[in-house]
């Protein structure tokens, strides 16, 4: 019985997928505009990156609200550096971000993380450090690691991340979701030693704007972000965020 239930479900979850894509895609092309909600490519991907307005304007279209939990236990892992932020946003709708509040009463504040994952539609993460722009104070550190939360979120959720890549109007442009989190800069800009293996460290790569720093092959504080820790080749080398001449690098 179980057989031909699933076999005459399949079809038709396949067409809601379908029209949920096309939804989807029907409102980048016809909402979104580039420049304003979208950039610039990254360097060697043909992806565009998803900016907080046009984040924001898929919030809208799903009636989704963003809220910003911060990730304490990423932020240790991570060496708790003062200075260091790491936020978790949450998107929620307006029944579900009541939920949570009544459940907060009920259960306690720490079960915040719990309350928020149980009931969230999606998640996303962004980390910043007070150090990655001269500029930068504790209010515009605030916003920033906001804006990346909300915009992993967005990609996580409308699965619009073989569209667009994370990133941005500050500084950290060309930052690449595939790269992992910098301790030191806190920027996503640590890639591995690639395809020519000419490097045997992580290195936080100046040309997507890192902080040039390197870790060792076993630096806890980025193994600790690999989601297969055997596999290192999940983190692009030189050669996957567009630099053929590798032969600069400093090691
Ligand atoms: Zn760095």
């Amino acid at each position: 019985m179980n057989e031909i239930v699933v076999a005459d479900n399949v079809p038709k979850q396949a067409e809601a997928y379908g029209k949920q894509r096309k939804s989807i895609l029907d409102f980048v092309g016809s909402q979104l505009k580039e420049n304003t909600d979208y950039g610039h490519p990254f360097p060697g991907s043909g992806k565009k990156s998803l900016l907080k307005p046009g984040a924001e304007k898929f919030c809208g279209l799903l009636q989704l609200e963003p809220v910003f939990v911060a990730d304490t236990d990423t932020w240790q892992m991570m060496g708790g550096k003062d200075g260091m932020l790491v936020l978790i946003c949450f998107l929620m709708s307006g029944d579900r971000k009541t939920e949570a509040l009544h459940q907060l009463k009920e259960l306690g504040m720490e079960f915040k993380l719990d309350i928020y994952r149980n009931l969230a539609a999606a998640e996303g993460r962004g980390a910043g450090n007070l150090e990655e722009k001269k500029t930068m104070n504790e209010n515009n550190l605030v916003k920033i690691v906001e804006k990346r939360a909300l915009v992993d979120a967005v990609l996580r959720l409308a699965g619009l991340s073989e569209l667009f890549t994370q990133d941005g109007e500050d500084e950290a442009q060309k930052e690449s979701k595939h790269c992992l989190t910098c301790p030191e800069c806190g920027k996503k800009t640590i890639i591995g030693p690639g395809k020519k293996a000419k490097i045997k460290n992580f290195y936080c790569y100046p040309k997507l704007g890192g902080c040039g720093k390197k870790f060792a092959m076993d630096e806890p504080r980025i193994t600790i972000q690999f989601e297969n820790p055997n596999n290192h080749d999940e983190l692009p080398g030189p050669e996957a965020v567009g630099d053929k001449d590798n032969d600069s690098l400093p090691f």
